[in-house]
């Protein structure tokens, strides 16, 4: 009988332990792809989303790039191209001492920074549907893309799109509240809070929308942080964060 039981408790062992096995061995498979690709290559991905994108992109989100920098504030400049965003061209500094906080300051940064890793800003098309971030769907769309990947990762050339699109995971698995979002609409991780003005009473628009793991070394990583505003009075903006 106790034989059976250990066999019984191996098998499920097993059963569970494989898929887990092979997800993180997965995993890891596509970071060291990132990791080893020329800057050149993964900049090839995005300018084929650029151009797929180049008439009035409905938001941006920001894409991994495989570049460290010396600038240790986290920066996020909100492209000054954005037509009808009233806080396009402006630099957003997130900081975490105790808590999430966003300020607009006055810095010159050509990307995002964010725990010393460089991020590429990218657009993302203006679609009607819920499914404008699929990485399936860029794919379909953009002929060019699938080559552009896969002379990356071979193996697994959708979930790199995936990876490079969800800046807050080390997963390849497609998850919005990972994004790091510039306009779009925001990825709730519980029930929607979308603030309103003060000044109006209309309800604010996101402007940032951040996963904790891109903010802090440590904290913060069960929290996804959003910054809103106010598109008619655009000094007025509220901070929201989440958890799971
Ligand atoms: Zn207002």
């Amino acid at each position: 009988m106790k034989a059976l039981i250990a066999i019984l408790l191996l098998a499920a062992m097993a059963a569970l332990g494989i898929p887990l096995f092979r997800f993180n061995r997965k995993r890891r498979h596509i970071a060291r792809c990132v990791a080893a690709s020329a800057p050149g290559q993964l900049e090839g991905i995005y300018a084929c989303i650029d151009t797929f994108c180049a008439s009035s992109p409905g938001g941006y989100v920001l894409a991994r790039g495989n570049a460290e920098t010396d600038e240790a504030r986290c920066l996020v400049p909100v492209p000054e191209d954005f037509s009808g965003f009233p806080w396009s061209g402006k630099v957003i500094e997130v900081t975490s001492h105790k808590e999430v906080e966003f300020h607009f300051v006055d810095a010159r940064v050509s990307a995002p920074t964010l725990l010393g890793r460089a991020y590429r800003i990218v657009p993302v098309p203006r679609h009607k549907g819920r499914n404008i971030f699929s990485p399936r769907r860029l794919i379909q769309n953009i002929p060019a893309l699938r080559p552009a990947l896969s002379a990356v990762c071979p193996a697994y050339p959708e979930d790199l799109l995936s990876y490079l699109l969800c800046a807050g995971s080390a997963s390849f698995e497609f998850d919005p509240i990972n994004q790091a979002r510039i306009g779009l609409a925001p990825a709730w991780i519980q029930s929607p809070e979308k603030p309103r003005c003060d000044q109006c009473g209309k309800p604010m628009r996101l402007i940032l929308q951040l996963p904790g793991t891109v903010i802090h070394e440590k904290l913060f990583h069960n929290g996804t942080f959003y910054l809103f505003g106010c598109p008619e009075h655009p000094r007025q903006t509220r901070s929201v964060g989440q958890c799971s």
